[in-house]
Formats: C-alpha cells, structure tokens, sequence
C-alpha cells in the first residue's frame, strides 16, 4: 500500500467530463489499495480568464486581491472533484491552500511555501477519505492568501509529497511525459523513460514546459520520486530521479529550446575594471532579466560586450544600450530580436569530451550560424536565428541518435 500524490493539470479537469475520468481513475488507484492525496489546477483557461478580469480593471492589479481572485479557479476544480468522488462512493475531502496547511512567504503573486502542516490531511487519509487540495495556493503568516506562480500547482504537489513522505508524486498532463524534445516540432522525439533532477531542472529552466521549475528543485532537494503522466493515455511516462537511479543511462537525454529570444552587442567598449558591473546595473535596474553574456578584450582599450533577453524586454533594453553607447563612447550597436535558444542537456556530458564538438558540426553541416555559445556543467546552449530553429534541433537530435532508444554511437556513460 502507498501514499501517493496525484497531481491533475487543466487540461485534465478541464470539463465536466473529464474530471469524471479524473474521479474514476482515483477510484481504481483507490481501490488497489493505496492512499491517495490529488492536487488540482484550475479547469483550462480559467487562471488566464481570471487574470484577464482583473487587468479589465486595472493594469496593475493589487497583488491582494489578485491571489485572492485566481485562487478561486483551483477552489472549483478541487470542490468539483470531490463531489464527483463522494457521488461514485468514495469519501473524499477538499481542502484550499490554506486548509490543508501550505504556508507561504509573504510574496503575494509568486510566493514560496515554507512549511507544510500535514496533520488535518494525515488524519483524514487514516479515516479512509481521498483528500483533494487546491493547487497553486497557500497562505502567509498573516492569514493572507498567497499563490504560487503560474504553473504551481505542480509545486503544490512536490510539496505535499515531500512533507507527508510519500512514495511517488504523480503529475498527470495532457502529454505522455517528458520527451527529448519537442514532438510537436520532431516527430522523432522519444518518450525519455528515466531523468535525473538535475537534467530536469535545466530542462524545466530552458522551456520545456512540463513542470514548473521550483517544483522539480523541491523533489530534487527531498528526494521525490517525480513521475510526469498522460491522464488520458495509459502508459509509465517519465521518472525524474536521483542520477544514481537511472538504469539506461545516456550521453544526452534532451534538447530544450526558447524561442522569443533577443541578443544585443555593445562593441568598442572602453575595458577598464566595473564597466562590466555599469552596463549590467543599469540593465537589471529597469528589471530587464539577462540570459546569457559573453564579452571579449578587441584590442587593449576596448571590449565586445553581448548579451541575450527574453524577447518582450528588447525594446527597453536597446534604449538602454543606446544611451550607454552614448555615454561610454563606445563603437556600435548590433541586434536582433529573431533569434532562438537551442540548448543541449546530459549528465553524460560531465564525463565526456566531444559532445560540444558533435552539436557544432550538425549545427554547421546543417549550415546554421552560430552567434553565440554558453556552456554549464550539463547543457550547452547556442543562440541561432530563429527561422534555423526546427532545422537546428532536427540535426541535432539526429546527430545524438535521440530518436533511438539506445545508441552504439553514443553508449551509456559510465559512473567513474
Ligand atoms: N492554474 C494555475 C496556472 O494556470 C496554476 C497551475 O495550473 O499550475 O498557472
Ligand atoms: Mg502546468
């Protein structure tokens, strides 16, 4: 018998119906004995109609009454479900954020859970009844709703899972789990059986949009087993998991990609020591996020200096770039606002050389340019033109052998 923790996304509760496919499923897992605790989001499209009504009111609306506002689309969905179960005779509770003890900083819009009191819901799983939660919702030290960011219920879930030590979280979607890329741009993409936290959270961070990034840091830092499902195909999906874990292991397991990126180049800097500190500064100053930065010395005076963004901050960053040009008497401004961000993620890679190598050469055999390169422990990224992009990961995925489940070329890497 185990405890688990069954997270359903939108999609999933998104009708009447649907949520009676949720409800029968929690029966039968239900009814193979184990204790099910089920976190809900809210019926598709509800949070963004939600968000849409407060910004008809206001452009700015006030971050109180906001979470109050967006919490409600969970509160339908988990009261919708537990009904749906109490009516198929299976005793079920729902419970808030609140009610079931998720507490918060006090960062309204994006705040942080901080402690989980389990023991309300403890006590009615040892009653016997399912216990449904609001996703995406908690509450602060002063009574105060608070939510969690878009996409948080998935945190809701680790969460839970974490604090009641349960045996495996299980995030129902409406995709069958987490795939080596895109399968909606590479039909080759494969269904990756088996992950590592760490390759997950790089994949989370670099737009795969399957698990919201904080939840896959909180399974990661408690060890939780993560399973991310299809609620309406049957099948295994992914386990993320400790490293050691991983039984076929593979030199790459994945190519995430972003594609509203935009890049900028300050040449013929003056280089003397801060310069680097000024321009960044003034850009997070105005809350522009920078991605990736590059700079290189051109002669003994002067410096190229590159960075990237998400694309919606271009515009305020340019004007800040034409001001510094102006103010550091610097050469030239380069930019562009149609680029991508392919980058390519494996634990292999801390172990093996050649992998920087390989991507470059399917990058340059599919006469794609590159504009610019960063490198972590686990993941390379290039920034390219976006029109590139599908090209880009296509031979990439090739070049890894990614559509294969196992490859002779790129054998399992070993553990030193
Ligand atoms: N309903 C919230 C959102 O759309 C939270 C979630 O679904 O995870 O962001
Ligand atoms: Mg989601």
């Amino acid at each position: 018998m185990a405890l688990l923790v069954q997270k359903f996304g939108g999609s999933s509760v998104g009708t009447i119906d649907r949520i009676q496919k949720v409800a029968a499923n929690i029966i039968k897992a239900k009814q193979e004995g184990h204790n099910i605790v089920v976190v809900v989001s809210a019926m598709y499209g509800e949070t963004d109609r939600l968000i849409q009504l407060a910004h008809a009111l206001s452009s700015d609306p006030n971050p109180r009454e906001y979470d109050i506002l967006v919490s409600t689309g969970e509160q339908a969905s988990m009261a919708l479900l537990a009904i749906a179960l109490t009516q198929n005779n299976c005793s079920s509770r729902s419970y808030t954020g609140a009610q079931a003890g998720i507490l918060t900083d006090n960062v309204h819009t994006k705040a942080r859970i901080l402690d989980v009191k389990t023991d309300a819901i403890r006590k009615d799983l040892a009653n016997g009844h399912v216990v449904v939660v609001a996703g995406f919702q908690g509450v602060n030290e002063h009574g105060e709703t608070t939510t969690l960011g878009r996409g948080g219920s998935d945190t809701t879930a680790v969460a839970l899972a974490a604090a009641l030590n349960a045996d495996e979280c299980q995030i129902f979607t409406d995709v069958d789990g987490v795939y080596t890329t895109d399968p909606k741009m590479i039909a080759e993409a494969r269904l990756i059986s088996q992950i590592s936290y760490e390759e997950m959270l790089e994949m989370a961070s670099l737009g795969a949009k399957v698990l919201q990034m904080r939840s896959v840091e909180i399974a990661s830092k408690h060890n939780v087993p993560l399973r991310v499902l299809s609620s309406f195909n049957e099948g295994p999906g992914t386990l993320v998991t400790l490293e050691e874990k991983i039984m076929k292991k593979r030199l790459v397991s994945g190519i995430a990609f972003s594609r509203e990126e935009a890049i900028i180049s300050l040449s013929g800097v003056p280089n003397r020591p801060g310069i680097e500190g000024h321009i960044l500064g003034l850009i997070s100053e105005a809350n522009i996020e920078i991605d990736m930065i590059a700079q290189n010395a051109t002669d003994e005076q002067h410096t190229d200096f590159t960075f990237t963004m998400h694309r919606g901050d271009f515009p305020k960053a340019l004007k800040l770039a034409e001001q510094l040009a102006l103010e550091l008497g610097a050469g030239t401004i380069k930019s562009t606002a149609n680029v991508a961000k392919l980058s390519l993620v494996g634990i292999g890679m801390r172990s093996h050389t050649g992998v920087a190598s390989t991507m470059f050469k399917a990058l340059g055999n599919a006469d794609i340019n590159i504009q610019m390169i960063t490198t972590s422990e686990i993941k390379i990224s290039v920034i390219i033109e976006e029109d590139c992009l599908e090209r880009g990961v296509r031979a990439v995925h090739q070049a890894f052998e990614l559509d294969k489940a196992t490859s002779e070329k790129f054998p399992a890497h070993m553990e030193s």
